[in-house]
């Protein structure tokens, strides 16, 4: 398994302006040969190998024009054409939009496999730069010096900040202890979450402020003159408030799963079409908000860590018109009514709980079929060998600079 700590990182003048020049040769190469790229397919019908666009930039390195290309290290360049060529056979699977140029404006990256930084103790010597690279190291369950990364990325957001991530192949951890419960849980729209234990979890209320913010700084920003000095200050304040949401975000749902995941040995959830959800464009803001994708993502990898089972149920499964309790399917619910009691047994539901709980019980279903050898039931499937491989440990805290 793979895990990647992220950490801020403080180079020095020397090292930020050849990082900086990394990035430009990097955002070339990747633009240059989309562009060749599309060309030979619109113009010939041809698809390019990893191959030929190694060799292209090979060819580039050359010619008087792109010669500079030779004094980064060429580790990034070689990432980058790897990176485009995956990016293409997703395209090319329909998993994923069409490759993009890079601009200067976005995220940079710069990625290094082991041929191009040296770990030493505690200390980061990357390719082309003579003193090691300063960074914050916020993982308290990790001693430094023992990483044995097999790839670092140095990047920069556009608010400046930089940023080393260290990929490491890790051992699969010993799995936690044995919960002895299970958890079915409802994603929703006014509550984030509701288990099938009754318990609710809120959205966080700071994000919409956070968010409210953002707002108002990306409206400031459009009334500056492009290219002034306020504009400039205007554009750092938006990135920060960027962050902040961000950051905001990924706290909570960090907290959330590793909650769920400590407490149940089984998870089930609804296979939520997110995408879906997200084009209407009333839900949009608060679904994207609440970060049901990512979120589902946390869940599989952390589960995969521990050695715990989530369960993903099929998402027309009709969790909220069901009676949990004598299984009475409802012709009609309507978003809006909270509570309803059953026509069949009396049972009084609060809807969201009544989902969760049958949600827990379909989940169940998939877990027992599987045990007896059937992996797959009708309507219900499980998450299993298609989990990620590699997981990103997000930083979360605050971060000091270093004196
Ligand atoms: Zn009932």
């Amino acid at each position: 398994m793979r895990t990647a700590y992220k950490c801020r990182a403080y180079p020095g003048p020397e090292q930020a302006a050849v990082f900086s020049r990394t990035f430009g040769c990097v955002r070339l190469v990747w633009n240059k040969t989309l562009a060749e790229r599309h060309a030979a397919y619109h113009q010939r019908g041809e698809k390019t190998s990893y191959r030929q666009t190694d060799a292209a930039l090979t060819g580039w390195k050359k010619t008087e024009d792109l010669a500079f290309l030779s004094e980064v290290s060429s580790v990034p360049l070689q990432q980058t054409l790897r990176h485009q060529h995956a990016a293409f056979a997703n395209f090319f699977a329909g998993r994923t939009k069409y490759p993009r140029f890079k601009t200067r404006n976005s995220r940079q990256t710069a990625h290094y496999t082991r041929s191009a930084f040296r770990m030493k103790n505690d200390e980061l010597h990357m390719a082309k730069t003579t003193t090691p690279l300063r960074f914050v190291w916020s993982f308290d369950d990790v001693e430094v010096s023992t990483l044995n990364p097999t790839m670092v990325v140095i990047s920069r957001d556009p608010d400046g900040r930089w940023y080393v991530t260290f990929a490491v192949d890790t051992d699969t951890p010993e799995p936690l202890e044995a919960a002895g419960h299970a958890i079915g849980i409802d994603l929703g729209i006014k509550d984030f979450a509701v288990t099938s234990d009754g318990e609710r979890v809120a959205n966080p209320r700071h994000l919409e402020g956070k968010a409210r913010n953002l707002a108002r700084y990306q409206r400031r920003m459009a009334r500056r003159e492009r290219g002034s000095a306020n504009r400039r200050k205007a554009k750092a304040k938006v990135a920060r408030a960027h962050r902040k949401v961000r950051n905001a975000r990924a706290d909570f749902l960090h907290r959330t799963s590793t909650n769920l995941v400590r407490r149940a040995d089984t998870i089930v959830i609804e296979d939520l079409a997110v995408k879906n959800m997200v084009k209407n464009r009333k839900l949009a803001r608060v679904i994207s908000d609440a970060g049901w994708g990512e979120f589902r993502r946390q869940l599989e990898y952390k589960a995969e860590r521990a050695g715990r089972t989530l369960v993903v149920i099929d998402r027309w499964y009709p969790s909220s018109k069901t009676c949990s309790a004598c299984g009475h399917l409802l012709a009609e619910l309507s978003l809006s009514t909270r509570h309803w009691t059953c026509p069949g047994c009396r049972t009084r539901h609060d809807r969201d709980i009544n989902a969760a709980k049958n949600i827990l019980a379909a989940g169940r279903a998939v877990a027992g079929e599987r045990s007896s050898g059937d992996a797959c039931g009708a309507g219900v499937r499980r998450q299993g060998s298609s989990l990620p491989q590699s997981a990103l440990k997000q930083e979360t805290r605050a971060v000091r600079r270093p004196a």
